[in-house]
């Protein structure tokens, strides 16, 4: 069967401030780490984005090297791309956003090629959840598997899209303050049995530094975060992690509980070198064999 996945999300400038430095307008956006981490594990891809002309071209290319098809990316030669600015606090774990520019994004109309048609997997990376439920409504074939990511610029500028798009989505991966924006719950299993009857039968809560929690079923799945001695700037990690959940089990064929668990894992190992860099430089240069050795970390870390 065509495992292949399509991934919507968005691409952009980012500027960002950690305690560690700062960088002026840098690649980022949701669909450029889904695509860098997702292919580590799954070289078979078919983005929808839209970008201006000011997007660099070799970004592009680098992301068709690896095995990611274009054909669903509009490049608006007199427009300019989605920009975000961020700026994070000591801690790490929270961030003020600075500025977010719509720009191309405001007015995105997402095209499906005919070659996309057959996607089995679809990952709803970060952006309008109006242009996420129209990318589902435009598949003919019912995907075997839909992951959504958003955020709390969406829940605050556009809740009841979201509150659509959600019925659509069979996994929602969102960290712990946004699980509780959307719920109005500090806890966070009250919190996942709001949100799971939102619509997504099973949730991932990102805990940053803290974890991922898995809610399937009646199971629940704790994955820990690799304790790093430097974390540059985690900017991206939840998109990697997205990348790296989905993208296995795209690679896998699967979505019972056992692969979810394996897939979280990966999510977290991919996550945890996307910090080491800023921007998207470290994952870019993550092999299969990189990500092999840093899973069995993680088994070291949490058996016993
Ligand atoms: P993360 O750190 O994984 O939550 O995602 C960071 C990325 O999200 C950055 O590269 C931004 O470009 C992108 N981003 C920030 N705000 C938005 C938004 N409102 N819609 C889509 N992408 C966004």
């Amino acid at each position: 069967m065509n495992m292949s996945l399509l991934v919507v999300g968005s691409m952009a400038f980012d500027a960002i401030e950690t305690p560690f430095g700062s960088t002026d307008k840098i690649i980022g956006g949701a669909a450029s780490y889904i695509c860098l981490s997702s292919s580590v594990l799954h070289p078979d891809i078919n983005l929808v984005a839209v970008v201006g002309g000011d997007f660099p071209t070799d970004f592009v290319d680098t992301l068709r090297q690896r095995g990611v098809r274009t054909e669903g990316l509009q490049v608006l030669q007199d427009r300019k791309s989605f920009f975000w600015k961020g700026r994070y606090h000591m801690d790490m774990n929270t961030r003020d956003t600075l500025a977010t520019e719509l720009n191309v994004l405001g007015d995105f109309d997402p095209i499906i090629p005919d070659s996309y048609q057959d996607s089995r997997y679809v990952m709803l990376g970060n952006l309008s959840p109006k242009v996420q439920s129209t990318v589902i409504e435009r598949l003919k074939n019912k995907p075997e598997l839909v992951v959504m990511d958003t955020m709390n610029f969406w829940m605050e500028t556009a809740m009841d899209d979201l509150r659509h798009t959600l019925t659509l989505a069979d996994v929602l991966t969102i960290n712990d303050e946004e699980a509780r924006q959307l719920s109005g719950e500090y806890s966070l299993v009250k919190a996942a049995r709001k949100i799971r009857a939102m619509g997504p039968k099973t949730l991932v809560i990102k805990k940053g530094e803290h974890g991922a929690l898995l809610f399937h079923e009646d199971e629940i799945f704790f994955c820990p975060a690799l304790p790093l001695e430097d974390v540059f700037d985690p900017t991206g990690a939840g998109d990697t992690f997205a990348g790296g959940f989905i993208g296995y089990l795209a690679a896998q064929g699967r979505k019972d509980f056992d692969a979810f668990r394996q897939a979280i894992v990966h999510g977290s190992a991919l996550a945890s070198f996307c910090v080491e860099k800023f921007g998207t430089e470290r994952i870019a240069e993550i092999s299969a064999e990189d990500l092999q050795q840093r899973i069995r970390l993680f088994q070291q870390l949490s058996s016993f």
